[in-house]
């Protein structure tokens, strides 16, 4: 049965009531709005846990001024409904004032590896993101959580963390999760209307054509972004806010693709704005054998 729990002091009492040698807690944080990306990660946390938290919170500190915080789709009833569905344990639900009150002036930053991409045109969001993930670790103690690739920067930020400040929890990174036509789930999505979600499209054509271009043997790292640029372009609606061929650990552009990169893309479509990403390995391999 789904516990539901709000309260910051009862989600940690909960927490440490688990038994030491029946605890296995799998955590998944999101921001609600739920589709198949995060029931997708939230059955993989209850194959492999012994109990499962999800929480929901639409996080402020990650948003910039301009950015749609107040806007972010919201429907708890039909999430709460799938969270029973899946039976999970707890359905963590903080409140944003208990989260941050008043004064509130601590963050966590992980220099190095936030610079780039989204945290090039949002520079707040990443110190946002792993200021709450680190504070939803505290209050909720998992031994592992689960995070999805289709934010592979942000996968990458918040492993970096949790080596650095030596939290001892397992972070698990799980695939995108997709639409039959390729466009990868999001909360987001929900923004675009019929001719709009045509041309969302155009993330996914465009990362799996620079992704053939490499696999063809197209070694400089502009050339296939130039190549990406145009198939996004030639989408109406669409306006490109990076489009990135970038080392997957450091996420810094590369100048030659040599044994593995990361395609990335942010794109705004209507006012929705979407991410997305390929990695493409043993590149050197593929095209020599
Ligand atoms: P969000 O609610 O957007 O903050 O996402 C919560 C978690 O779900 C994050 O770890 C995301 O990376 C993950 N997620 C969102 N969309 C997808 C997707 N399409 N496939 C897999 N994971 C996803």
């Amino acid at each position: 049965m789904t516990c539901v729990i709000e309260n910051l002091d009862e989600m940690k009492a909960w927490s440490r009531r688990l038994p030491l040698e029946d605890r296995n807690l799998g955590f998944v944080p999101t921001m609600g709005y739920l589709h198949e990306g995060h029931l997708a990660l939230v059955r993989e946390s209850k194959k492999i846990c012994r109990q499962t938290v999800v929480s929901i919170f639409v996080n402020p500190m990650q948003f910039g001024p301009t950015e749609d915080y107040a806007h972010y789709p919201v429907d708890l009833e039909r999430d709460r409904a799938l969270l029973k569905e899946l039976d999970v344990d707890v359905l963590f639900l903080p409140k944003k004032e208990d989260l941050y009150p008043g004064g509130f002036c601590t963050s966590v930053r992980v220099a190095g590896l936030t610079e780039n991409l989204c945290g090039g045109s949002r520079p707040h969001f990443f110190e946002g993101v792993t200021t709450i993930v680190l504070k939803l670790f505290h209050l909720v103690q998992p031994d592992r959580a689960f995070f999805g690739e289709k934010d592979r920067q942000q996968l990458g930020v918040i492993r970096k963390m949790v080596r650095d400040l030596n939290m001892g929890i397992t972070i698990e990174g799980r695939p995108t999760i997709r639409e039959p036509d390729g466009i990868a789930m999001s909360s987001r999505n929900a923004y675009l209307a019929p001719e709009e979600r045509q041309s969302a499209r155009a993330l996914y054509l465009a990362l799996q054509s620079g992704k053939a271009l490499i696999e063809k043997g197209e070694r400089s790292a502009d050339a296939v972004r130039t190549h990406m640029r145009s198939i996004i372009e030639s989408h109406p609606r669409t306006r490109i806010d990076y489009v990135s061929v970038c080392d997957p650990e450091r996420f810094t552009e590369l100048e030659r693709v040599e044994d593995s990169a990361l395609l990335a893309l942010a794109v705004h479509v209507g006012r929705a704005r979407l991410i997305d990403n390929c990695l493409v390995e043993n590149i050197s391999c593929s095209a020599s054998c």
